[in-house]
């Protein structure tokens, strides 16, 4: 989408900054720090605007934890602007058809020139951004601009030689590193955000804006009691939040995890500081794949709603580059490096995502694998929701995401995989069930880890490459401590048993037999993705 309209408009009253939930921060925020700069060059209002579009969150099958999430941040967010002075105004809309026509209505009615937001890559998105475009031009009265905000690299900018967008992650990664270096730095963090003049707050209009409610939830999407104080305890709102996370884990040590709300994920944990070395980050490179204990970063949920920007990660970790302080370090061996790395993924999969569009309308990138026989077991799918497959490790990931909302990225693969290749469930119904459970669900990021663990997606894992769950449990919760706290009916089996344990043993404690032996389940994946269409 083009950056500006070359339509000439009046100055008006007010420049608009609709914040949409994947960028719900105010520092480091490009679209936002743009309006901020118009407002100030031409003295006229900023006016932050967020519209809940219940029809949208069924369509992407938000999670009622994303849409409690996106609440808690709206209020942080809106206290944090009224402090300088600038209204964020919620609206609910439906249908979604014509949101774009309130969008403008809106602009209207506020009688703003110039309307900023940060692009989203969704199909859906585009479409409705495009069409806001559309009628914004056709009236002449506002210009709208939309900016890369999401990515640290935008789409489009990351291309092959012949100006392709890439399939395989690691040509990606070799091409997207020199750019961190470039000039002007892509990574420069976004001016801040100037504050209104004081005046608007008697503006007959603005100044009613301050006002405008934040529901405290939505119908439909209503947490539980517990969930909600979960939700709370493990996600806290706000970008002081996100960046306590960021700091732990860049200057605290990791230890095993005591999960649930119990957790003490909350900010104010205070833990003592460690050397670059032994900190969370340091260690990344070796422990990032250990599900006993809290070796990640956490962060998803925060970069998933923009909540903290995945530049201001990578910002974060050039201080520590022993020296360097100007480059990224992204070696492979280094903690830095790999964590850094892990970002790119999350580049990738958006990459991916506006330039092969068709992965997120329920088709596997390699069409080769369209016709893949699937078995439509449903008591076998609720089993896996559930959490009791018989296969602790998978069990444990499941009811980890149940009830935190979250779960490691060794388990998002071994469980996915495991629906996928053990059970012969279409990867489509994991990925809905992910998005409709998770609280950091994101298409591009959920789409690429399913399509990768199906292999249906751009560089996946090859289809006769089966994880076996029983080893993986074994590399990934060596002394089964995970899978104790989560699986409680396992609490008191020990050693090796725990990550398989003998059929008499676990039906005595209550916990189910396999749903299906995995040496035959293996087989019987290999020989359908081999001949697609064979039963
Ligand atoms: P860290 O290890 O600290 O990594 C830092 C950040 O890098 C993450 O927060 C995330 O933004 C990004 N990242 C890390 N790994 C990946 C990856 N493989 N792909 C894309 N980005 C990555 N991530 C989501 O944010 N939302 C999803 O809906 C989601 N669904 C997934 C589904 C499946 C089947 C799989 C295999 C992976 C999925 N991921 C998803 C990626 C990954 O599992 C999570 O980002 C990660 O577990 C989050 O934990 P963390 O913040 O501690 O990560």
């Amino acid at each position: 989408m083009a950056s500006k309209v070359k339509v000439k408009v009046g100055k008006g009253d007010a420049v608009v900054y609709w914040m949409r939930m994947q960028d719900m921060r105010i520092h480091d925020n490009r679209a936002l720090s743009q309006a901020s700069e118009y407002a100030r060059l031409h003295s006229l209002s900023l006016i932050v605007l967020f519209i809940l579009s219940p029809q949208d969150y069924i369509a992407h099958d938000r999670s009622a934890r994303r849409i409690d999430f996106t609440l808690r941040n709206l209020m942080q967010i809106k206290n944090s602007l009224a402090k300088l002075d600038i209204p964020l105004h919620v609206i609910t809309h439906s249908p979604r058809k014509t949101l774009p026509e309130r969008v403008t209505t809106t602009l209207s009615d506020w009688n703003a020139s110039r309307l900023f937001a940060n692009v989203e890559h969704e199909v859906d998105e585009l479409r409705r951004d495009l069409r806001v475009y559309e009628l914004a031009q056709r009236t002449g009265k506002a210009e709208c601009t939309f900016v890369n905000g999401k990515c640290i690299l935008p789409p489009g900018t990351v291309l092959t030689k012949d100006g392709r967008g890439y399939t395989v992650y690691s040509p990606f990664l070799r091409s997207w590193i020199p750019h961190l270096t470039d000039t002007p730095d892509p990574l420069a963090c976004a001016p801040d955000v100037e504050s209104n003049d004081a005046t608007v707050r008697q503006h007959p209009i603005f100044g009613q804006l301050f006002n405008s409610a934040i529901p405290e939830y939505m119908e439909g999407y209503e947490l539980s009691k517990e969930d909600a104080e979960i939700m709370c305890v493990c996600w806290p709102a706000g970008e002081a939040a996100a960046q306590e996370i960021l700091l732990r884990f860049l200057h605290t040590k990791a230890r095993p995890a005591q999960f649930g709300a119990a957790d003490p994920l909350s900010p104010g944990a205070s833990e003592p500081k460690s050397g670059p070395k032994d900190s969370r980050l340091g260690k990344y490179g070796d422990a990032r794949d250990r599900v006993d204990a809290d070796t990640t970063s956490r962060l998803s949920p925060y970069l998933a709603a923009g909540v903290i920007s995945a530049r201001e990660c990578v910002r974060a970790t050039r201080a520590l580059s022993e020296g360097k302080h100007s480059k990224v370090d992204v070696s492979r061996d280094t903690g830095v490096g790999r964590w850094v790395q892990e970002l790119a993924w999350r580049d990738f999969y958006t990459h991916v995502l506006a330039l092969f569009p068709r992965v997120s309308m329920g088709r596997p990138f390699q069409e080769k694998f369209a016709n893949v026989s699937w078995e439509t077991n449903e008591s076998h799918l609720q089993a896996w929701k559930d959490g009791r497959t018989g296969v602790p490790i998978v069990d444990a990931g499941m009811r980890q995401m149940n009830k935190m909302g979250w779960m490691h990225n060794r388990l998002r693969m071994v469980t996915a995989m495991y629906l996928v290749k053990d059970l012969m469930i279409d990867w489509r119904l994991g990925e809905k069930y992910f998005m409709e459970t998770l609280i950091d669900g994101d298409l591009a990021s959920n789409n690429g880890g399913w399509q990768w663990s199906a292999s249906t997606g751009v560089d996946p894992v090859p289809y006769f490459r089966i994880f076996n769950p029983y080893l993986q449990s074994k590399k990934a919760d060596p002394s089964g401590d995970y899978i104790r706290y989560f699986v409680p009916e396992l609490a008191k089996v020990f050693g090796d048993e725990i990550h398989n344990p003998p059929p008499r043993c676990a039906e005595k404690l209550g916990y189910p037999t396999p749903l299906v032996k995995h040496d035959e389940a293996r087989q019987r994946a290999i020989k359908r993705y081999k001949n697609p269409g064979d039963v």
